[in-house]
């Protein structure tokens, strides 16, 4: 985060105490939480809060439940809500949470629990109108609910804009469980628009078969392209009359989640994938899958960044002299934080959107930022990844200029 953001600073010509006000975050909490056990023993788990920045408005980031979760990473991953937001414009600054634990190893009580816990020490921290939590690794709707739960009894009303990614009949909104995939759709389409290339006759493959993953190769598939390969954890599926995404869908609803044993396609690994001679690569599964390692062997024309920070910054240069377009993670994946801001905007109105409104709208506001990085980039002669970094940091800084300081 900070070699891109360093680097893009430079480009900006902000002053050095413009850097290190960007560069530090607004606020960092660390607690303490006691939580009794299925066996009656009482565990003490460290939780995190990161407001990177609030400048452009209340801040906002998802809570991840992780063994590994640290304050150095929760830092970073605020910081990076703060950059995605200001890409695509919208009034929110950037914060993550997380709590070091295992989900995995723990019962359903014992997360509720944990995450009552962490929402009261946060009360003085979160609100609808200060910091916003999100799902986020190992979290979902459920404890979502869970925490607008126990806020709105700390609060004595019911407060449900306390976080986005909740269950519909809680306030969720409609289309935010496609809507990351389906922005990195609509960047992948304005990349291609932009690269002259028809969709109807390109090809991509898609690494990852999850929320983002699945949704973005069949939408992907629905504008035409022929989607020759999907992946996920057991490994790669190749064909290159294109898979059947629909049946690919369906086979892991109904297998536990897996591709594994997925028929109508040739088996091949998560590297092989990578490689493949497609215009369109979307690495939508976990972090550093590009690295310098890799990097020479990718043939894509362009890659789409569906997960967060899959190219690894030392494998940026060598993509960067391929000549191969990236639409950055902190832009592509961006529908997501999109439609959570059109969640958080519905229940403060008190009304719900139409499927087809939302999606106009998320579909208007990924195309936007597009548009706008793109010209960037031009302006300055950057790849895209810098001219995001570029945007967000300008759009930042010149908010906090207006607004001053002490
Ligand atoms: P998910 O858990 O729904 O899916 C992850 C997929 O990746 C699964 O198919 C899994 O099998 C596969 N996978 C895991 N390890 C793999 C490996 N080593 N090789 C190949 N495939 C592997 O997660 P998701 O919500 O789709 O998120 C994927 C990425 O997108 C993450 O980096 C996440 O931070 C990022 N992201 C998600 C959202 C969102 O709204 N869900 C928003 C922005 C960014």
């Amino acid at each position: 985060m900070m070699s891109r953001f360093d680097a893009a600073a430079k480009l900006v010509g902000i002053s050095d105490e413009m850097y290190d006000i960007l560069k530090v975050p607004a606020r960092q909490v660390i607690v303490g939480l006691p939580v009794t056990m299925d066996n009656g023993a009482i565990k003490v788990f460290e939780g995190y809060r990161v407001i990177h920045s609030n400048i452009l408005g209340p801040a906002k980031g998802g809570i991840r439940l992780d063994p590994a979760v640290n304050l150095d990473e929760v830092r970073a991953l605020a910081a990076w809500m703060t950059w995605k937001c200001a890409v695509v414009d919208i009034p929110y600054g950037g914060a993550k949470g997380g709590i070091a634990c295992n989900p995995r190893e723990m019962s359903a009580g014992e997360i509720e629990r944990l995450i009552r816990q962490y929402t009261v020490a946060m009360l003085d921290v979160i609100g609808p109108d200060r910091d916003i939590p999100a799902p986020d690794m190992g979290t979902g709707p459920r404890e979502m609910a869970w925490i607008v739960d126990e806020y709105s009894k700390a609060k004595g009303m019911t407060v449900n804009n306390v976080v986005t990614g909740k269950p519909l009949v809680l306030g969720g909104s409609l289309g935010r469980t496609e809507a990351t995939g389906r922005g990195v759709t609509v960047a992948a389409l304005s990349a291609m628009d932009k690269l002259r290339m028809n969709p109807y006759r390109a090809t991509a493959a898609v690494q990852g078969f999850g929320n983002v993953g699945s949704f973005a190769a069949e939408l992907l598939h629905e504008r035409g392209v022929t989607v020759v390969a999907v992946s996920d954890i057991s490994g790669g599926y190749y064909n290159k009359s294109g898979i059947d995404i629909t049946a690919a869908v369906s086979y892991r609803n109904s297998n536990k989640g897996t591709l594994e044993g997925f028929g109508g396609a040739e088996k091949i690994s998560n590297e092989e994938l990578l490689s493949l001679a497609v215009d369109v690569l979307v690495p939508a599964a976990k972090e550093d899958v590009i690295t310098e390692d890799n990097a020479a062997s990718i043939q894509a024309k362009m890659i789409v960044e569906g997960a967060n920070g899959p190219t690894s910054a030392s494998a940026d240069e060598i993509i960067n002299s391929k000549g191969i377009l990236v639409v950055p993670d902190i832009l592509a994946n961006a529908g997501g934080v999109t439609v959570s801001y059109f969640e958080w905007v519905q229940n403060r109105i008190g009304y719900k959107w139409t499927l087809d409104r939302i999606n106009r709208r998320a579909d208007r506001v990924m195309k936007d930022a597009f548009d706008r990085v793109f010209d960037t980039s031009q302006r300055y002669q950057v790849p895209l990844r810098l001219a995001a970094y570029i945007v967000a940091i300008d759009k930042v800084a010149s908010t906090y200029k207006y607004r001053g300081g002490y």
